[in-house]
């Protein structure tokens, strides 16, 4: 087992026992001043755009996301659902473009979801509490609690989050037993495999993407300076999107 990964693992095992992992520095290359989360955690994600283009056309991470957590596949547009998908890199990163932005970039497709904020909109706005931050500062969704009022939908300035218009059960292939479907009328959105963390796995997506070679995603701690994404964000220079609103993402890119 690799060294990042066999650290991964140990440290996905601490938080399942809910013990602190009590590493008190913030991975400071990133320009992030994330705070100390009661687990000590906080999960963040980097994504290399420059690997993902190796295997232009590929949709493994997008696959085994969505087979994961049963979302729909609803050919309608107006009611399509998703968790992640790509986008070109100007509408990813609209503040990050001017006229002589690099042609290969402009053309770049990019991985986008949830960001799963430090500073989250979509979760000051909900009535409800149905959605939250946890403790390891992944923004989570309980479908149950969800009245549908969509108000997270208009917080969100990233377009993250879906609506079921429709009852989205008909509509998945084969249903993961090991995961929920949801009703229609609720907000649905990437998790950052919470569920697959507490097993001690990662998620769903940076395992599909290791297995098809592609080597563009990274998940880990971003409090531990020694974790992969820390390392990774001291050694490269990164972008976050729409940095000027606030939110802080969790999920970094090097472009
Ligand atoms: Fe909320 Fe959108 Fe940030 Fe996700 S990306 S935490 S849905 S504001």
């Amino acid at each position: 087992m690799e060294k990042s990964r066999r650290g991964f693992l140990k440290m996905a095992g601490t938080s399942l026992l809910g013990l602190s992992a009590a590493v008190p520095v913030v991975a400071s290359a990133s320009g992030v001043a994330a705070k100390k989360d009661a687990t000590g955690i906080r999960w963040a994600m980097v994504i290399d755009t420059r690997k993902c283009q190796k295997d232009n056309g590929c949709t493994a991470c997008i696959d085994a996301c969505h087979v994961t957590h049963n979302v729909p596949e609803i050919p309608e547009s107006n009611h399509e659902v998703k968790w992640v998908w790509k986008e070109e890199y100007p509408r990813a990163f609209p503040h990050q473009v001017h006229p002589y932005t690099q042609d290969s970039l402009m053309k770049r497709q990019v991985l986008v979801m949830c960001n799963h904020c430090d500073r989250p909109p979509c979760v000051r706005v909900c009535p409800t509490q149905a959605t939250f931050k946890n403790a390891e500062g992944i923004v989570s969704m309980d479908p149950h609690r969800c009245i549908g009022c969509r108000y997270c939908l208009a917080a969100c300035p990233y377009g993250s989050r879906s609506f079921n218009w429709l009852d989205p059960r008909p509509y998945i292939e084969e249903v993961n037993q090991e995961y929920p479907t949801r009703t229609k009328g609720v907000v649905e959105k990437c998790n950052f495999c919470v569920e697959r963390l507490a097993k001690g796995k990662l998620p769903a997506c940076v395992e599909a993407g290791r297995k098809a070679g592609c080597g563009s995603l990274f998940f880990g701690d971003l409090n531990d300076p020694e974790s992969e994404v820390s390392q990774l964000l001291r050694t490269n220079n990164s972008l976050r999107r729409k940095p000027n609103l606030g939110t802080a993402p969790s999920i970094f890119y090097i472009v």
